[in-house]
């Protein structure tokens, strides 16, 4: 199965505005370093140490899987995938920003305070599509 992610320039984090939206942004010359911290995260299988919120996730029974969630999340995180019949967050790979609340048509993505860590199966897809992002 081949997932998605969207395409890194149509993200244009570092032109983000300050505010809701910009908490979550980085510098273009932070760009670098936040990238490989995301590495280092699917490396790890681990969340941020310094997360102070919880991860979002997307109830599959109220998404219209339009992608636009997936589109806003912000480079540095990545944690959004398409697999084609469902669109999914990764909670390790999720800051709780929340930018992708705030695109989503359908408000169908919530805190998730009870999270799981993701499975061994599903982090074979993310390694195959780290880098690539
Ligand atoms: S809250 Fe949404 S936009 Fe922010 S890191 Fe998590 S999945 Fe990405
Ligand atoms: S923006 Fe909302 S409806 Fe669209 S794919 Fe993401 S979670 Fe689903």
């Amino acid at each position: 199965m081949e997932w998605s992610r969207p395409r890194r320039n149509d993200v244009g984090v570092s032109n983000r505005p300050e505010g809701p939206k910009g908490e979550c942004s980085v510098s273009e010359n932070a760009l670098p370093a936040a990238k490989s911290a995301r590495s280092e995260r699917i490396a790890a299988r681990t969340r941020g140490e310094n997360w102070k919120k919880p991860p979002r996730r997307i109830e599959t029974s109220e998404c219209i899987t339009c992608d636009s969630c997936l589109r806003s999340c912000p480079e540095e995180f990545g944690a959004i995938f398409d697999r084609g019949l469902d669109v999914v967050i990764i909670p390790e790979l999720c800051s709780g920003c929340p930018a992708c609340v705030l695109e989503c048509p359908v408000d169908c993505i919530y805190v998730d305070e009870d999270w799981q860590p993701t499975d061994a199966s599903l982090w074979s897809h993310i390694d195959l599509s780290a880098g690539t992002s």
